[in-house]
């Protein structure tokens, strides 16, 4: 929702939220704050009723989740609506950025959780192999807190939430206190597929109540938000050693060669740093486009960004989600402005009551504006003229952020070659946002952009401890190594080193 301030509270010790509509400014829902007190009782629920999930096979607690693909399925609209109401994004947005990938993510969870979290055996390497059996088991943390920002407030949730669970843990989870109603359904799906009620629980409020359950007796965070919040929680979590990923923000550069398809990639700079109205976390917010296409490319960007319709109702872009986004992206603009940008489109915030920002295409940018160097999360295409790739490269790294980025180009092995030498969490080929719907991907930022991944295997693994289990498989009459230490003993482990890594056959043989 929109603005969000404090309410009087003639009637307890709780504080409330007011809420309004990002749309037009009109009130629409009121929040109960849970305070340190719920906190902590949620979190005690939660550590009980752990033990009868945890104890469930990871093959019940998939089917329980594939359900909740189903409720989705049949409660989209509800969903839709809701997600809607707090954001005021288009329906298509809600469903295709929301739900869409809500679907797909349980689904997936749900059908390769077994094969990632199985116990298996691991074959040894060597000179313990004779005697040793190494066996991995994933033993659930306990109960995970998860905290989640506003501008996808259904499947930034719902994606860990889904993932801690099936790793056998409880998850107490606090949406963003601009759109809780959103996260709020997340709980509502799940318990309607089956999950017990205190296995998953929601909890309300703004940065207090995070803080409290960041602070409360927890086994791990995973926090997704701004890099200033991200540092306050793993600091928190360093203290108690509780591991913790960070999924903060980005500075998304998308590097425009002079072989790209120009219209794919003018349609994929307006679109990818305006949809969801650029407030994404991989939107794309600095462009760097090579000098021989630049014309070319700008006017296109042009073209194509002054087509975009915003406003209420279905149009192709809703307003910005709160008050302090809006603020901040129009402060951005100002900054850029008076050090000599040049506006080509937009430029400033919507008419009308509604927090809407017109799309916006910048050019003569460079690294000293605040544009270029600051999270904007606006729909802003900020457009930078470079020499060559070289310069293109050079200026993308050139940030403290490293989320994601992506390289227009028609030659996929320049792609590869541009994305090793970015120091980004993931790269995209001809697109951008997309990377964090593909739930094999490991999606995760480096330098500011945070700490640990969402998706991949680690990702899921990550919400358990991967135990190694040493068996023992054949024992020699005496331990040569053990008490007591004999001539013989050193003998023995000098013959090691200099038979067995002396040579370069036994060497093979013992890796
Ligand atoms: P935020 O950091 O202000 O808030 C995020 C959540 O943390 C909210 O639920 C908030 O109530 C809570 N919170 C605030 N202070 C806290 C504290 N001290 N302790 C614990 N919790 C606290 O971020 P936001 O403005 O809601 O979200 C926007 C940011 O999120 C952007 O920077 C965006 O790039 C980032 N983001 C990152 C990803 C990713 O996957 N990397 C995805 C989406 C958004």
């Amino acid at each position: 929702m929109a603005i969000v301030s404090a309410v009087a509270n003639p009637d307890g010790d709780r504080r409330r939220l007011a809420l309004h509509s990002p749309v037009d400014g009109r009130p629409i829902d009121e929040l109960l704050v849970d305070g340190a007190a719920e906190v902590r009782a949620a979190v005690e629920r939660a550590r009980a009723a752990q033990i009868d999930w945890a104890a469930r096979s990871i093959a019940e607690r998939a089917v329980i989740l594939r359900k909740a693909v189903g409720v989705i399925s049949a409660r989209r609209a509800e969903i839709a609506d809701t997600i809607t109401l707090e954001t005021g994004k288009p329906r298509v947005e809600a469903l295709g950025v929301e739900i869409v990938p809500s679907c797909d993510f349980l689904n997936y969870w749900a059908t390769r959780a077994h094969r990632t979290l199985r116990p298996h055996r691991q074959r040894l390497h060597g000179y313990l192999r004779p005697f040793k059996q190494l066996y991995m088991q994933y033993q659930p943390l306990g109960v995970i807190a998860v905290i989640t920002p506003w501008n996808a407030p259904f499947v930034l949730t719902l994606n860990p939430v889904v993932q801690a669970l099936l790793a056998g843990n409880a998850v107490v989870f606090k949406p963003s206190e601009v759109t809780p109603r959103s996260g709020e359904w997340v709980a509502r799906v799940l318990h309607e597929a089956g999950v017990p009620a205190d296995v998953v629980q929601v909890l309300h409020g703004d940065g207090e109540t995070g803080a409290a359950l960041v602070d409360s007796d927890i086994d791990k965070v995973c926090f997704t938000g701004s890099v200033g919040t991200g540092r306050k929680i793993a600091g928190r979590c360093a203290e108690r050693f509780v591991p913790c990923s960070l999924e903060l923000g980005g500075k998304d550069a998308m590097i425009v060669c002079a072989d790209a398809d120009l219209e794919r990639a003018a349609g994929g700079a307006v679109y990818l740093s305006m949809f969801n109205t650029g407030q994404v976390c991989m939107s794309v917010e600095r462009i760097y486009v090579v000098e021989s296409v630049a014309d070319e490319f700008i006017e296109l960007v042009t073209r194509k960004a002054a087509e975009i319709t915003y406003g209420p109702g279905d149009k192709d872009m809703g307003p910005l989600f709160w008050d302090r986004q809006r603020d901040l992206v129009a402060g951005h603009i100002k900054d850029a402005k008076e050090q000599g940008a040049q506006v080509l489109v937009g430029g400033d915030v919507g008419e009308g009551d509604g927090l809407y920002f017109q799309p916006t295409v910048l050019v003569d940018v460079h690294h000293g504006m605040k544009i270029m160097s600051e999270e904007t999360f606006g729909p802003v295409a900020a457009i930078v003229r470079v020499r060559d790739e070289e310069e293109a490269i050079r200026l993308a790294n050139d940030c403290r952020y490293g989320l994601s980025g992506s390289v227009f180009t028609r030659d996929r092995a320049r792609a590869r070659r541009i994305a090793a030498r970015l120091t980004t969490g993931s790269v995209v080929h001809n697109d951008a946002g997309v990377i964090y719907g593909c739930p094999e991907a490991p999606f995760g930022g480096r330098k500011d952009s945070g700490l640990g991944q969402v998706n991949g295997v680690y990702a899921l693994r990550g919400f358990t401890h991967a135990q190694p289990v040493l068996l023992d498989r054949w024992q020699p009459k005496r331990e040569s190594i053990w008490y007591p230490y004999t001539a013989k003993t050193t003998r023995d482990l000098d013959d090691l080193i200099r038979v067995g890594f002396g040579t370069r056959l036994l060497r093979r043989i013992l890796s």
